[in-house]
């Protein structure tokens, strides 16, 4: 349940619609939209708290909401949310680039890239420093060293960075390098890393899990808003599906329901959903036409030799022949790229 203060509702007035709710030992969760805050109630509040809301004046009115993930919600807050990073507007009206490489494999290897990413029009940098990998004989990543790679990379390019965290230890580690954190698949559902993040100020990029419904991937999402993180992208990265051609299947109509239901931005990432760098393309064309507000590309400058997703980088020449049509359909409904 939601409750809408008035636009004009004073801080000790909200503060006195938030004592009563917790002095009948519901828990209540403080948000807002362009206007006033809104105030979420955890259950199922009965007639008596109900009655004493509604003659509050500064209480608009009390909206039942349908969705487990009540935070994450259209029905909490229908604006779409948007915030910016190092200049970036996430969920805004252009559609947002992140690229860069699987993994960050070598301080020279990950600049040149990123100079070439940035000269194509990406508007963030990727590069994993812990790299979550099925084998544990393949590359794991360089760590720190990594990180400060990207670190550098963003000295120089002046682009945000993005990495992955794969545990709750190095939270504090990869956030003091990292712009946005991200979360990947195979962690979609840690929830003790879930919480930590969620007590972080920076913004997290929530990888759909390869198995997860799409309600279960929303309710990873209200973990973190629910542990006071407002700042938080879905990104919808391939299911498991019988289909082996692909290395999985990119469920785009995730991308129109996500939105419904959510006011989050959704991105896409064509790279691991198809694990071909010939698909990537055109699922990235389709992407933005489902509506996605950003698209996450691998790029690699030597795929062959990548230590990682090698058959699923574009080169860069590619990357960049990528970004024109891609415009165009991005403008064909409305948004700029
Ligand atoms: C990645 O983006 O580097 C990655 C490992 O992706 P996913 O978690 O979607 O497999
Ligand atoms: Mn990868």
């Amino acid at each position: 349940m939601v409750i809408v203060m008035n636009p004009n509702a004073a801080e000790e007035e909200i503060d006195q619609v938030m004592k009563s709710i917790r002095s009948l030992h519901f828990d209540v969760y403080r948000s807002k939209d362009r206007y006033r805050a809104l105030l979420g109630i955890i259950g199922q509040p009965g007639e008596d708290l109900c009655s004493i809301l509604e003659a509050m004046p500064s209480v608009e009115k009390i909206v039942p909401v349908s969705q487990p993930f009540m935070l994450a919600s259209r029905d909490f807050k229908n604006e779409k949310t948007t915030f910016e990073v190092g200049g970036v507007e996430i969920g805004g009206e252009k559609i947002v680039i992140i690229s860069g490489p699987c993994a960050v494999e070598g301080r020279e290897s990950y600049l040149q890239t990123a100079e070439a990413v940035k000269q194509g029009g990406a508007d963030i940098l990727r590069g994993g420093a812990y790299k979550p990998r099925t084998s544990p004989y393949s590359f794991q990543g360089l760590e720190e060293e990594g990180l400060k790679i990207l670190a550098e990379a963003r000295e120089r390019t002046g682009l945000p960075i993005i990495t992955e965290v794969m545990d709750q230890h190095s939270v504090e580690l990869v956030a003091r390098y990292t712009d946005i954190v991200q979360v990947g698949a195979r962690n979609m559902q840690n929830f003790k890393l879930l919480k930590e993040l969620g007590q972080l100020d920076k913004p997290v990029l929530l990888k759909r899990g390869m198995s997860a419904t799409i309600e279960e991937w929303l309710m990873a999402a209200e973990y973190l808003l629910s542990n006071g993180n407002y700042r938080v992208i879905l990104c919808e990265r391939g299911i498991r599906t019988f289909e082996t051609y692909t290395r999985n299947t990119l469920d785009l109509s995730a991308v129109p329901v996500a939105k419904e239901l959510s006011h989050l931005p959704v991105f896409v990432d064509p790279s691991h959903s198809t694990g071909r760098w010939k698909l990537v393309p055109y699922m990235s064309l389709a992407a933005v036409a489902a509506g996605a507000d950003g698209l996450m590309v691998e790029v690699h400058t030597s795929p062959k030799e990548a230590l990682c997703d090698g058959p699923q980088s574009l080169i860069p020449e590619k990357f960049l022949q990528m970004i024109a049509p891609l415009r165009g359909v991005a403008q064909t409904i409305g948004r700029t790229l």
